[in-house]
């Protein structure tokens, strides 16, 4: 018997600190160590989606009609990607479905429903979470064994962070007491400011969290990677960007 596969959300609220990103590289580096992995894209912009090369105007049944309960399991809506990722696409009407579960008895338990008879044929399952705590996100808390933070080191971007962790604790209390918090990852990152270096020793001690490392630098790199449809890891397989994700990706293979 393998161990079922490892759910990990990658969640903040606050957009543009590289949940996306982190997703499709972390599971490239899982990938180049022969781990099985799946994405799932749970954001209705789709951009997870259209990063690996799938466009969601094409797509025809994705994770919303996994949600909203038509009779469409998760494996029937599986994409195959390049690089060794399978993914779970999005669609524009994902934007629906928060309203459509809403009135649901059990709604933050769908997801976790619907990965369960997947768990088996991965090693690692990532969520792409939407900016937002709604229901979407609260599903991807209660479906996953962890849960890491991307979070951009300047002081701003700290906003929301506890307001995250006081959804996590909840989840954890009543929805789901086997969410661990793998820790901050810290994003975009500017080795040569010293305010960003100051950010990064304070955080982990703000928040009483693990910070991942080593901490991803800002490179043009990765805003070239989605227009070719593959990740960073391919497209620029030395930068440092790359390798600090594979860095990431192999402190954490204790936990799959
Ligand atoms: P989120 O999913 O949290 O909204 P994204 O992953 O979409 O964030 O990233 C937001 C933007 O920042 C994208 O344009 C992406 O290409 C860019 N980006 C992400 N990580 C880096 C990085 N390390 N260096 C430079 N740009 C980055
Ligand atoms: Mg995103």
């Amino acid at each position: 018997m393998t161990r079922p596969g490892t759910i990990v959300a990658v969640a903040n609220q606050k957009g543009g600190v590289a949940k996306t990103t982190s997703v499709a590289s972390l599971g490239a580096a899982f990938a180049e160590l022969g781990k099985r992995v799946l994405l799932v894209d749970l954001d209705a912009q789709a951009c997870l989606t259209f990063s690996l090369g799938v466009d969601p105007d094409e797509v025809v049944v994705s994770i919303n009609e996994v949600l909203v309960g038509r009779g469409v399991s998760a494996r029937d809506v599986i994409v195959e990607c390049g690089d060794g990722l399978d993914l779970i696409p999005s669609t524009i009407e994902l934007a629906g479905a928060e309203a459509q579960l809403l009135p649901r008895p059990g709604r933050e338990y769908v997801l976790r429903s619907a990965l369960e008879p997947l768990r088996a044929d991965y090693d690692v399952i990532l969520l792409d979470c939407s900016p937002s705590l709604g229901v979407l996100t609260l599903n991807a808390l209660t479906a996953s064994q962890g849960l890491i933070v991307p979070m951009i080191c300047e002081m701003l971007s700290h906003r929301g962070v506890g307001q995250l962790l006081d959804t996590v604790a909840d989840v954890q209390a009543i929805l789901n007491p086997e969410l661990e918090v793998y820790g901050i990852l810290p994003t975009l990152f500017d080795g040569r400011s010293n305010h960003s270096r100051a950010v990064l020793a304070d955080v982990g001690e703000r928040y009483g969290m693990p910070v991942l490392g080593p901490p991803i630098p800002k490179t043009v790199r990765f805003a070239e990677a989605p227009a070719v449809g593959r990740s960073i890891l391919t497209t620029a397989r030395r930068s440092k960007g790359a390798q600090a994700y594979r860095d990431v990706a192999a402190s954490l293979l204790h936990r799959l």
